[in-house]
């Protein structure tokens, strides 16, 4: 009951990358640079496991960036030639790879670190993967000319990216789709179908993380201009309802997503966001608690996993190490209170 599960990402150490930033260069190359990369791996695994997490991750620190990390790996995009684009519906400008080419993996994409968390935890093992929808959100096209073609084309990649982790020992891929809350009506549309093309064939559990993004300035002044109710799961939840994937996340605590709409998720186990990543203050576990209570009301005991709101990526070490501790420690009052 309860279980405990991060998002996804963690921050990287210093000697492994900038810290505090969501693109950040990484501090060595080569040789050096994939060792570090396993470091950090098995740093954070380690850590997730002392703070008690049921399911623990890579911390995607072998990814510069959620996204991109996986299309490093894609043949047909020219990683050189980057342009400003406005992502998520022009929240914000990022330099973003073009699509040149049709699309093809190169070989595998994160071989590397899933065997390696997997060699190292006993712990049931979730690898993260972006979703088709927002992979297009984040790429300039100069190929497809239809943004349906080009997401069926990256749900293929991913889907072959998937099985083979799942050959590799993890026991929950999750696609993030942080692209749903914000093109609701597309999301709905074709956006589920894109993402169960990507989940096709998989017999692990499956997962899919919709958010309102990492805790960065411009994520802040958009979540403040959404008024005092987010009901954006609305449109995309009844979808993923009858759709094949499992898990669906949302996120809770210090955010204006009304509780009643995990109801919508009826049949699913839902990661409920305990743990806010737009603050350094660290929640009591008692809060923790409390969010699982308010979640008890809409979605039953044993399909709630308790989780953070996003990755916590762009933060200090220091606090994502107490919230991880105060995850752990609010399922375990609240497993206590709601037996
Ligand atoms: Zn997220």
């Amino acid at each position: 009951m309860f279980e405990t599960a991060i998002a996804g990402s963690l921050p990287k150490p210093e000697w492994l990358a900038e810290t505090n930033k969501l693109w950040p260069k990484w501090m060595a190359q080569g040789d050096s640079l994939k060792q570090a990369k396993a470091d950090a791996t098995l740093l954070w695994i380690k850590a997730q496991e002392d703070a008690g997490l049921d399911v623990v991750g890579d911390g995607e620190q072998s990814r510069q960036h959620f996204v991109h990390g996986f299309l490093e790996q894609v043949e047909g995009i020219d990683f050189e030639n980057k342009v400003t684009m406005g992502i998520r519906n022009n929240r914000y400008d990022a330099q973003v790879p073009q699509v040149v080419a049709p699309l093809r993996l190169k070989g595998r994409v994160h071989a590397f670190e899933a065997q390696l968390a997997r060699a190292h935890t006993k712990k049931k093992l979730k690898f993260t993967l972006p979703g088709p929808m927002t992979i297009v959100d984040t790429v300039a096209d100069r190929f497809y000319g239809d943004k349906v073609k080009m997401a069926m084309a990256f749900a293929e990649l991913l889907n072959q990216e998937a099985l083979a982790l799942q050959a590799d020992g993890v026991d929950i891929v999750q696609f993030d789709e942080p692209a749903f809350n914000v093109y609701m009506e597309e999301a709905a549309d074709w956006g589920v179908k894109a993402l169960e093309r990507a989940a096709q064939g998989l017999t692990c559990t499956t997962a899919v993380h919709i958010c309102y993004g990492y805790g960065i300035q411009a994520n802040i002044d958009w979540k403040n201009s959404l008024g005092h109710e987010w009901r954006q799961y609305e449109k995309v939840f009844p979808a993923l309802a009858k759709s094949s994937i499992q898990q669906v996340s949302l996120e809770c605590f210090q955010s204006h997503v009304p509780m009643d709409l995990m109801a919508l998720l009826e049949g699913k186990d839902v990661m409920v966001g305990v743990i806010d990543v737009a603050s350094d203050v660290i929640e009591t576990p008692e809060q923790v608690a409390d969010t699982i209570g308010r979640a008890l009301q809409f979605v039953p005991k044993a399909r709630i996993i308790a989780c953070t709101n996003c990755g916590l990526a762009p933060m200090s070490r220091e606090v994502a190490e107490k919230k991880l501790q105060a995850l752990a420690d609010g399922a375990r009052i609240a497993r206590e209170r709601y037996r």
